[in-house]
């Protein structure tokens, strides 16, 4: 089945450049809104026709036997339009034309065919955390399904259908309510869409998988066989490929996915612990840490987070299934160093994943992230290189996570 989003939107990436929607930005504000604008006036690049259907659907009217775009729209010039148009990764401040909250999955469907109605290109988006970009869009249209946010829960089958519009902490809080959960970041705001989509790593990874483990169902909105565009489902039963390539495939490739069905886990009673060490332990730290986390219990999910030399700060925290006398164990060479600061509580994963959450929830942080997926332990060459780095930098917020897969 070809459902990738280029065959969706049948336009090229950059159709209207950003200077282009800046200069239609310019006009409109001095104009007042879009349906002010002179619609005979010459805005280089942005197609006249598009401009009238812009200004059309501001104004609440459709061209006759066009689809109207549906759901909460967002135009430029909007005082909304600043907030909406902007997400966790500031490096990445594009001008969409418009902005379409989906409150349904209908409003997608109206809007992807608005799209190839118009030949004008558009990204999918959901709680805008994606660090390459790739919810952001110069001169095209956001499809945000962030508005919708049902959840059911059927405990009798061990199931939930949510909808993409939720966060994976919000999940997380829900599936709590009724005593069970599903593997999944550590950050509150990041998509359950985008999460689940591209994988889903967090602190239970190694005892529970990752999120698309837990993935048995999509709801996804997907150009059909006719030119047209559909909602399906794909499950076991049907359309089996596209819940497979859906399990980790990535964002944004296969169609826009409006809700989720997991196979939940009990929520498990956790003992977690966070242990703070001064910086001059880091290259002595790592190296203990990366000989122990990998290889350790199967049962431990374990962090190990670096800042800069300036910050001052060596962190290492995790998430273990088992007692605390086990994971003081398990973490015994690491605490040997240096006189680090230690939390170790037994509780619920919720109260473990609260405790994990503060302080990160800053939208949007200041950070700047790389990943390397290693096969096994660093070499040391590599060690020395990290800690001259992170001597350089001269921000207190620069810093290096890594954490161990399953
Ligand atoms: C601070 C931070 C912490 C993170 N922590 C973790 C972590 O602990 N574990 C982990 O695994 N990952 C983590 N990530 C990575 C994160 O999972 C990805 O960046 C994820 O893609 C973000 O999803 P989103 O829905 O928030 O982002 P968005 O920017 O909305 O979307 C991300 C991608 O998915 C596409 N997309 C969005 N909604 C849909 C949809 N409904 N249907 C189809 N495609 C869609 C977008 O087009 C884009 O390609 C973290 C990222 C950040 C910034």
């Amino acid at each position: 089945m070809d459902t990738s989003q280029d065959e969706l939107t049948k336009a090229p990436a950059t159709s209207v450049s950003r200077r282009k929607v800046l200069q239609t930005l310019t006009a409109i504000t001095g104009a007042g809104g879009l349906s002010a604008l002179s619609l005979s006036s010459e805005i280089p690049g942005l197609d006249p026709g598009l401009r009238e259907a812009l200004a059309k659907e501001l104004q609440g009217e459709s061209a006759t036997g066009q689809t109207k775009l549906t759901g909460h729209l967002v135009f430029p010039g909007s005082p909304d339009y600043e907030s909406a148009r902007l997400g966790y990764a500031r490096q990445f401040s594009t001008f969409p034309l418009v902005i379409v909250f989906c409150q349904n999955a209908q409003d997608v469907v109206n809007a992807i065919n608005w799209c190839r109605e118009h030949n004008v290109t558009f990204r999918a988006r959901s709680g805008r955390h994606c660090l390459e970009g790739w919810s952001s869009v110069d001169g095209g249209v956001i499809i945000d399904v962030s508005n919708m946010k049902e959840i059911h829960v059927d405990t009798s089958a061990g199931v939930a259908t949510v909808q993409t519009g939720l966060t994976q902490g919000e999940v997380v809080e829900a599936l709590a309510k009724t005593g069970y959960t599903i593997p999944a970041g550590g950050e509150p705001k990041v998509g359950i869409a985008g999460v689940t989509l591209g994988g889903g790593i967090g602190l239970l990874a190694r005892p529970l998988g990752l999120a698309c483990d837990h993935l048995i169902g999509v709801e996804m909105v997907v150009p059909s066989d006719t030119g047209d565009v559909q909602i399906i489902q794909a499950n076991e039963q049907n359309n089996a490929d596209l819940l497979w390539a859906s399990r980790g495939g990535g964002g944004g490739n296969f169609g826009i996915a409006t809700s989720f069905t997991f196979k939940l886990a009990s929520m498990p009673t956790v003992t977690f612990y966070d242990a703070k060490w001064d910086w001059r332990y880091l290259s002595e730290l790592f190296s203990v840490w990366q000989n122990i986390a990998p290889s350790a219990d199967d049962r431990l999910g374990s962090v190990f987070n670096p800042n800069s030399q300036i910050n001052g700060i060596i962190e290492s925290y995790g998430v273990f299934l088992g007692s605390e006398n086990q994971l003081r164990h398990i973490l015994q060479p690491m605490l040997e160093i240096g006189k680090p600061d230690v939390v170790i509580k037994t509780a619920s994963y919720l109260d473990a994943f609260h405790f994990f959450s503060l302080g990160l929830s800053a939208f949007p942080a200041r950070r700047n992230r790389d990943g390397t997926r290693l096969p096994g332990c660093w070499p040391q060459c590599r060690c020395q290189y990290m800690v001259p780095e992170l001597g350089w930098c001269s921000g207190p917020d620069t810093n290096r996570s890594h954490s161990v897969l399953p």
